[in-house]
């Protein structure tokens, strides 16, 4: 892949890690974070060894989707790093997990969170670390961006025709940044019912992504209400049903990653 626009040297706690993969969405709301959860536990399922940032400040949704046993991040007060969280072998620091958290913050105290939380973190040997990205495109991404030397960039919206808009200003940022779009997740794309599959917000959006932005990989997911139960249960679908269709879909995407 291109190099990133990364500048400096590469903090400590991320020099052991082989691919850090962004997650990223231009709105809230569009399921970027169960994106992130289940592409995560897909590639630790596949044998990888994988962490998850959750940079999703302002909501992070981490604590919710998975329910590690110890739900407080430890400070190792020697070398004064972070000791990520654990859940079914996946690394995770979240700002959900840093105790009594501040609602209100301004963009430059929220860089800085983001920046200590992911660099003092003891990641240790991970072949992928999988980043929850805050939603949008603006600076406190960018900062992300100049952190951690991403290796890729997936995408996620949802059909209706105004997301395009959004992708368009995704792939751009990422473009600027030099991290490869791999692949585009068209989440709520349909849902099946009484046997007859159904398209709520039309069809054929997903393949103009795929024309439009020359992004090489393109996959669905359906509305579902196990997707939603699940993760609010703290089981990601993709450890609940590893054989269901759900699983198989984040399997394709966790081979283009
Ligand atoms: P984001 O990270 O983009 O804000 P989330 O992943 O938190 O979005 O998803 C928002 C809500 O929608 C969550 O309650 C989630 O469980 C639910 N959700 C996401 N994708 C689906 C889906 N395909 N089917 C059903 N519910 C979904």
């Amino acid at each position: 892949p291109a190099k990133p626009i990364f500048a400096g040297e590469l903090p400590k706690g991320l020099q052991k890690i082989s691919n850090i993969v962004a997650v990223s969405s231009c709105k809230g709301g569009v399921g970027k974070s169960t994106v992130a959860v289940n592409l995560a536990y897909t590639l630790a399922g596949m044998g990888a060894r994988v962490g998850i940032f959750d940079a999703d400040v302002y909501g992070p949704s981490l604590p919710t989707m998975v329910s590690p046993e110890n739900r407080l991040l430890e400070m190792n007060p020697e070398t004064r790093t972070i000791l990520p969280t654990e859940y079914l072998g996946v690394k995770l620091v979240s700002f959900g997990f840093a105790g009594q958290g501040r609602a209100i913050m301004r963009g430059p105290m929220v860089s800085g969170v983001i920046n200590q939380l992911l660099t003092t973190a003891e990641w240790g040997e991970l072949d992928y670390l999988v980043v929850d990205m805050p939603p949008g495109t603006g600076d406190i991404q960018l900062t992300l961006c100049q952190v951690a030397p991403l290796t890729a960039a997936v995408i996620v919206t949802t059909p209706q025709k105004l997301a395009f808009i959004d992708v368009a200003k995704g792939v751009r940022m990422f473009s600027k940044l030099k991290v490869p779009c791999i692949a585009v997740v068209e989440n709520m794309c349909y849902f099946d019912a009484d046997g007859n599959r159904y398209y709520p917000f039309g069809e054929g959006s997903g393949s103009q992504v795929v024309q439009q932005f020359g992004i090489p990989h393109l996959f669905d997911l359906p509305i579902r209400p196990t997707l939603s139960a699940s993760g609010d249960s703290g089981t990601p679908e993709v450890v609940a049903d590893p054989q269901g269709e759900v699983a198989k879909t984040f399997q394709n995407l966790g081979v283009c990653v």
